[in-house]
């Protein structure tokens, strides 16, 4: 019996979202903000990388076991472009590593929670992504991601 719960426990935990993975926060410029959060954070952004499907440049900086993602967008029409518009820059979501992304994005589908794509896609820093829709979240968009197998 005990095993048993054990091993419950234990496959159950393989599901769940088990710590911050990074903020992503929305930026005009990277070429004004990489510098600007250098110099908040006293440590240089040590990956740039274009996401061509969602139409950012994004810069990482590392904070222990979290990240900061800054996302520029490239494209007029894409979700950051839209985002500052309409909020202005600031924090635009909040990433969650998960072990096993399709089981995790099967278990909040069924606890009612809406998904943004319903498959995996590719994300940047080496990761598949999955987004969950901000109206069923209190307004916070949440990211699923899981290094790249
Ligand atoms: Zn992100």
């Amino acid at each position: 019996m005990l095993a048993l719960s054990l091993w419950l426990k234990a496959f159950s935990l393989n599901y769940k979202m088990h710590k911050l993975e990074h903020i992503g926060i929305a930026v005009k410029s990277l070429s004004h903000s990489i510098p600007l959060f250098e110099s908040l954070l006293n440590t240089n952004c040590y990956k740039k990388e274009e996401v061509e499907s969602e139409g950012v440049i994004t810069a990482f900086f590392s904070l222990g076991d979290q990240k900061i993602e800054l996302l520029e967008s490239t494209d007029p029409n894409g979700i950051i472009e839209k985002f500052i518009k309409k909020r202005g820059e600031g924090v635009h979501h909040i990433a969650f590593t998960v072990n096993d992304i399709e089981a995790e994005m099967k278990r909040l589908t069924e606890a009612g929670f809406v998904l943004l794509n319903d498959k995996p896609r590719p994300g940047a820093d080496n990761k598949l992504v999955c987004f969950l829709h901000p109206a069923k979240t209190n307004s916070v968009l949440i990211e699923l991601c899981m290094e790249k197998p």
